[in-house]
């Protein structure tokens, strides 16, 4: 038999499933985005990322149908070839006005995006410090990048100058890397601190802002202009598997970067490119946050009234700032318990644990999106309320 290198995984998955206590691959047969249908039974959701819930927008929908019969399903090939669309172009050039760029890339998804954008711009003779907690698709592009590479600890702004100190002059670059709305627990990086540092140390700035693009700042323009340092950021990444509703990502920045990376970035060039579909519903996103700018007031009142929701009833939820509401529980298999009872009593939402949190933080993330309705938001509160009568969450951190 093959020798896996990470069979724990597998036993542990095994192990759930046999106990009933498996929220994963869950199939979903209906969607309205704040509800969706599975085994025939209606359930909230509160575990996507559809923050502005445009998966179901009828202009969003309208657009991307007409692409797909204007310019049919699929691109089949690389950008660089032959799968470059007016699309394509129309969305670089808007994607650069709206994030406050020169000029924008976009790949075929996030992932992507990190991976073809860290391996171009940083190389073996460069230092990357990263957060702890930024998201896999940074490790996998450092990783390919060949870059030399330390962390420091969540937020820690003492720690990243003492590895900046430590280590200026020795590199031929130094990048900071950090999310700009951490996935998990919906903190945001301390990026007016960042900047500053960056600036004083001679060190560049790489942003992941995939859950921070279409939700912080004036028009969900990101966590960049959240802060107000746009102009700092060497490279600022972002996706549409989120508040664009559909697939892929982009990156902006100075005409030099982005062309630079057009033409080195593997993962861009060596893979087909974005549908029409995909390609259109970011373009039609885009015109409803153009006309419908209340989405975001709807977005932030939903959250206020979620935050305040579950801090009244004692939940920890990590002081979060953003759509992305965590309750703490500390226990890998009690999340997957308090997942599984928020299932059977019609709410969909995800547990994350360890290696995806830090050991005995293990919570059950959950998100909210402009379009959700009052009664689903009562409703969710209701079940978290009758759950904590008989299941132990803890109150504070660890
Ligand atoms: N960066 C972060 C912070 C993410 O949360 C994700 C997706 N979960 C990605 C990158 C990758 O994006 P995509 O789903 O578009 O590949």
């Amino acid at each position: 038999m093959f020798n896996f290198y990470n069979q724990k995984t597998v036993e542990f998955a095994k192990k759930l499933k046999l106990n009933n206590l498996y929220p994963f691959f869950r199939s979903i047969s209906g969607s309205e985005a704040t509800s969706v249908k599975l085994d025939g039974k209606e359930m909230v959701m509160i575990g996507s990322n559809n923050y502005l819930g445009l998966t179901h927008h009828p202009h969003v929908v309208e657009k991307t149908i007409k692409a797909v019969e204007k310019y049919g399903t699929g691109c089949t090939g690389s950008r660089f070839l032959n799968g470059s669309l007016d699309l394509h172009a129309e969305l670089e050039e808007r994607m650069a006005k709206y994030l406050g760029h020169e000029a924008a890339i976009c790949f075929s998804t996030g992932m992507q995006t990190n991976l073809g954008a860290i391996s171009a711009l940083c190389g073996p003779r460069d230092l990357i410090i990263g957060d702890s907690e930024n998201h896999a698709s940074i490790i996998d592009g450092t990783r390919l990048s060949f870059a030399n590479v330390v962390k420091y600890r969540h937020n820690d702004m003492e720690n990243l100058e003492e590895l900046l100190s430590d280590n200026k002059e020795k590199y031929k670059n130094i990048f900071i890397i950090t999310d700009g709305v951490f996935s998990m627990t919906g903190s945001l990086a301390n990026l007016p601190k960042i900047t500053e540092l960056a600036e004083k140390y001679g060190a560049f700035v790489y942003l992941d802002d995939a859950h921070g693009i279409g939700v912080m700042g004036d028009s969900g323009r990101g966590t960049m202009h959240h802060f107000g340092v746009t102009d700092k950021i060497t490279a600022n990444m972002g996706t549409f598997s989120k508040s664009f509703a559909c697939i892929g990502g982009v990156l902006s920045g100075s005409e030099e970067v982005i062309n630079y990376v057009k033409h080195t970035a593997r993962s861009f060039m060596f893979s087909a490119s974005m549908p029409p579909s995909a390609t259109a519903t970011v373009l039609g996103c885009l015109d409803v946050i153009q006309k419908e700018p209340e989405i975001f007031d709807r977005l932030w009142k939903n959250v206020a009234f979620m935050r305040k929701g579950f801090e009244d009833l004692g939940f920890y939820t990590y002081g979060s700032k953003t759509p992305i509401i965590p309750i703490l529980v500390g226990d890998d298999t009690r999340a997957m318990e308090v997942a599984m009872e928020l299932h059977n009593r019609g709410v969909f939402a995800t547990p994350v644990i360890s290696p995806a949190v830090p050991k005995h933080e293990a919570l059950i993330r959950t998100s909210y999106m402009a379009t959700h309705k009052r009664e689903e938001l009562e409703k969710v509160l209701n079940v978290f309320e009758d759950l904590k009568k008989v299941m132990t969450f803890p109150s504070i951190q660890q």
